[in-house]
């Protein structure tokens, strides 16, 4: 098989390896549609370690079945698949304890690019097929289904974290396309008033699209004092936090009324420690204050859940695609994109068809 992935920290290239194996209870997939995400940027750059050692990257795909497991049962070759960026194997007692997404260890669900090689290759392997996979439906694009392996499933699982209720007041620190569908989830929750924090021009006219009521330019004065202005001071029910610096971070606590909520998606790949500034503590820490941070959740149920989210006109996450790639040769410039990160992109895809 053929693969673009990270050699070492700072160095990607293409790379060859022997196809992969499919157990009893696996699939192989060839790409219909791909997308890289920040992540990707994260794991290639940014992040180091054993695991990240000629391994290959991506964790954004639908695909079309080219061989299952004997024990497979509800898939077959042929079927065109949305595959989760999470997909845990599905069987490590912790589950019963805890969250698929660390079924084994700390973030172990999401194997594709960490554990195992990622997506950005001509065959993929699935583990545990018919608990993480969800068939494309007919009448949905490739294209707009990879939208919500990744990005839909983390931004709506922003609003999760926040636990939103009905007219809860919002800040949605960062609207790249994770923040837009944490707009997007925390609109459809129930939310009253959505802050959402950002600049590029395209990401603010889909912030309103989906939801946003009020534009914050981190780059025109302190977030943080820019949501108290805008609350008459009492803050926010919740923050979700989708982008930034760790400044951006800290002021989510300090946005936050008595009570409220932070959940963070943002990943942290290169911080040591966090040292949030006691304004922003609500009283010494006795304010009620709640700290969430979590990786999406996946599996089957998961992607059956978000595509009828999808198929009911609820939400379109297609509408974050701006830049179409094409084929397997074009994933290094897709990438390059996440990394440059150019003021009119929100999401690149790549269609093999
Ligand atoms: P983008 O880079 O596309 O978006 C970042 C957003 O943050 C932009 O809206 C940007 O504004 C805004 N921003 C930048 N600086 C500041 C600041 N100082 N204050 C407030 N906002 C700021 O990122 P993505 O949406 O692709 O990804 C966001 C994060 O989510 C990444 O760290 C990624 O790794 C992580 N992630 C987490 C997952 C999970 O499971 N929890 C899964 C997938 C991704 P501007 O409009 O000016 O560019
Ligand atoms: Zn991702």
């Amino acid at each position: 098989m053929k693969g673009f992935g990270v050699i070492s920290k700072g160095t990607v290239a293409w790379m060859e390896k022997p196809d992969p194996i499919c157990g009893p209870f696996d699939a192989i997939a060839r790409p219909v549609a791909l997308a890289p995400c920040t992540s990707d940027v994260h794991s290639a750059y940014e992040m180091e370690g054993p695991h990240l050692i000629n391994r290959i990257l991506g964790h954004e795909c639908v695909g079309e079945l080219i061989e299952v497991g004997s024990e497979v049962r509800d898939f077959k070759v042929g079927d065109r698949v949305v595959i989760p960026c999470t997909s845990p194997s599905w069987c490590y007692p912790a589950i019963q304890d805890s969250y698929h997404q660390h079924e084994s260890g700390l973030l172990t669900g999401i194997n594709f690019s960490n554990y195992e090689d990622g997506t950005f290759a001509d065959r993929i392997k699935i583990r545990s097929a018919d608990m993480n996979l969800a068939l494309l439906p007919k009448n949905m694009k490739p294209e707009t289904a990879v939208m919500i392996t990744d990005m839909m499933t983390t931004g709506f699982h922003g609003a999760e974290l926040a636990e939103i209720k009905f007219g809860d007041s919002v800040c949605v620190m960062g609207i790249g396309p994770v923040g837009l569908m944490a707009v997007a989830g925390s609109a459809l929750m129930g939310a009253g008033k959505i802050y959402a924090v950002g600049t590029r021009p395209d990401c603010v006219a889909l912030a309103k699209e989906y939801g946003a009521t009020d534009i914050i330019s981190y780059k025109e004065g302190s977030v943080y004092e820019q949501i108290m202005e805008a609350t008459n001071g009492n803050g926010v029910d919740a923050a979700i936090v989708a982008g930034g610096d760790l400044e951006t971070f800290y002021m989510a606590f300090g946005v936050c009324k008595p009570g409220g909520t932070v959940a963070n998606i943002n990943m942290f790949a290169e911080i040591t420690s966090f040292d949030i500034p006691i304004e922003y503590s609500g009283g010494g820490w006795l304010g009620h204050k709640t700290f969430r941070g979590g990786l999406c959740p996946g599996g089957r149920r998961r992607m059956e859940r978000l595509i009828a989210v999808v198929q009911a006109g609820r939400v379109d996450p297609g509408r974050l695609i701006t830049h179409r790639l094409h084929g397997l040769e074009s994933i290094p410039d897709a990438l390059q994109l996440m990394v440059n990160k150019p003021r009119d992109l929100i999401k690149p895809v790549i269609s093999f068809e």
